[in-house]
């Protein structure tokens, strides 16, 4: 599809997501099914799951506790009190023929997520509700030929969705949206934000409408992303799609469409005339919940610290650039193991130099995590300690003190001392090794001392060569000059 960049931008997109984020219980939603990817088909289903009758579902509390701190996260309104709701619709992967759910009233309502638009400024994405709901099994189209197949282990594992309200104005921004979402879950451990696995799902609502109007056109519903790049090529597509249509003068139609990832196209799943009715009922198998002021309060003070805070607090307090709290900030390990860093250092920028640079790169050639990093916060920040104190240069820390605390999970102290790497600033020694390199070089001297800076190169070369790599060169270079002027 081709479209003139002129026509395109009399149009305003307008998006937004409903995310449904697998929570990380060891058990289902309602039953103490284990909720676990993987296992052999079917393995994880007792009577409960499958709704046989007698059976009883029974609300696991890590659950709401779970939803709670996602609202907390984004400031929603808590709803105190709460009853659920039963989704009612035929599909041969929801064994119960239906899915509990809330419906009107949600555990949090209101709050928003700080996303970067496209001109890297804040803008606040509204949402509109988190509420707490019960997965599906799955359907398995690719492995038999002839059959579908069913796979009820998904079935009754717990699920928060987050509908935004349609406060996007482009793939990017919702691409942004998405990856704070799952940057937030995980910070949160709550969800593991897998999207291929499918524990972080996207559903995408897209308009278009002319520039300047405040009428939101007809939407449609995209499904089907396994990642985020994909929901963004998905609106993408929509977009382009839309706006030609319209300047064709066709009518849109509200639908849900599936997202091929292969051709990189939407086509049409079901028509919103035959969407289903589903007849939502009070859950009667399911107490109410009442969630109090001090269970919000007790939640609140377990948070961990969150990535806009962190980026706030590194960025105005610490006096780093965007780009480096962004880098830190990105993973929470990394943060995580930062802040114990500078536990034992000041050196913020020092800090993140080496947890970005030496250190990242060692984990990135050995398929590593931080989690699986050996040498502690408080080792590094000894390293860096000893580099700012003037002890050992900053190159002999990068290329021989740290790979040795790789190897010997020692101090970068005890290190330098054993090898003898401390670096020399006595003068007198310094003086005497330089008095021989230009004894040993009197062409090279003499030239030097005509002016030629090129010869300081030369000189300084030769006297860590003699001092092994100790003299320290602030001293040395200082000593060099002096000796010329008195010479
Ligand atoms: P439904 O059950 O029909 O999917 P929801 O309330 O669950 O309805 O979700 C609606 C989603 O569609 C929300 O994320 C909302 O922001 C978005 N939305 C609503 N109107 C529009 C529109 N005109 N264009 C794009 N997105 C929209
Ligand atoms: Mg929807």
């Amino acid at each position: 599809m081709e479209l003139s960049e002129e026509i395109r931008n009399k149009y305003q997109p307008v998006i937004g997501l409903e995310i449904h984020a697998q929570m990380l219980t060891q058990t289902k939603a309602y039953s103490s099914d284990k909720n676990e990817y993987g296992a052999a088909p079917n393995t994880l289903v007792s009577p409960i799951t499958l709704g046989h009758p007698g059976t009883l579902p029974m609300m696991n509390a890590k659950t709401i506790d779970y939803a709670i701190k996602m609202g907390i996260a984004c400031g929603s309104e808590i709803t105190p009190e709460q009853h659920f709701a039963r989704k009612n619709y035929f599909y041969p992967d929801l064994p119960k023929g239906y899915q509990i759910t809330q419906d009107t009233t949600p555990i949090c309502t209101g709050g928003e997520i700080l996303i970067k638009d496209d001109q890297g400024q804040d803008k606040r994405i509204g949402i509109t509700r988190i509420h707490m709901e019960e997965d599906a099994g799955k359907s398995i189209h690719d492995i038999d030929p002839f059959n579908t197949l069913i796979d009820l282990n998904r079935a009754g594992v717990p699920l928060i969705e987050i509908v935004s309200e349609p406060d996007l104005r482009s793939s990017q921004e919702a691409y942004n949206y998405v990856t704070e979402v799952r940057k937030l879950v995980r910070y949160l451990d709550i969800c593991d934000g897998n999207m291929e696995e499918g524990s972080l799902r996207c559903d995408a609502n897209i308009s278009v409408m002319l520039k300047g109007s405040d009428k939101y056109g007809v939407r449609v519903e995209v499904k089907n992303m396994n990642s985020i790049r994909n929901v963004q090529r998905a609106i993408e597509y929509e977009i382009t799609r839309h706006i030609i249509a319209i300047e064709k003068g066709e009518t849109l139609y509200q639908e849900t469409r599936n997202f091929d990832a292969l051709k990189g196209a939407t086509s049409s799943m079901r028509s919103k005339e035959a969407a289903n009715d589903y007849r939502f009922f009070p859950e009667p198998d399911l107490q109410p919940i009442t969630v109090t002021k001090a269970k919000i309060e007790k939640l609140a003070s377990e948070m961990p610290p969150l990535p806009q805070a962190l980026f706030a607090k590194y960025t105005n307090e610490l006096k780093l650039s965007d780009y480096d709290a962004h880098l830190l900030t990105d993973q929470k390990e990394i943060a995580l193991y930062f802040e114990e860093i500078i536990k034992k250092t000041s050196n913020y920028k020092a800090s993140v130099n080496w947890l970005m640079g030496d250190i990242k790169s060692y984990l990135n050639a050995n398929a590593l995590e931080i989690t699986d990093f050996k040498i502690s916060p408080a080792d590094i920040a000894g390293l860096i300690n000893l580099i700012d104190s003037g002890k050992i240069s900053n190159n002999l820390a990068s290329q021989k003190v740290f790979p040795e605390m790789l190897i010997q999970h020692k101090s970068a102290q005890e290190i330098a001392e054993e090898n003898d790497w401390i670096q020399n600033s006595n003068e007198d020694e310094i003086k005497t090794i330089i008095q021989g390199v230009f004894q040993e070089n009197p062409v090279e001297f003499e030239r030097l001392k005509q002016g030629d800076q090129k010869l300081m190169g030369f000189f300084m070369g030769k006297i860590m060569q003699k001092s092994q790599g100790k003299a320290d060169p602030k001293s040395a270079s200082k000593l060099i000059n002096e000796l010329i002027k008195n010479s």
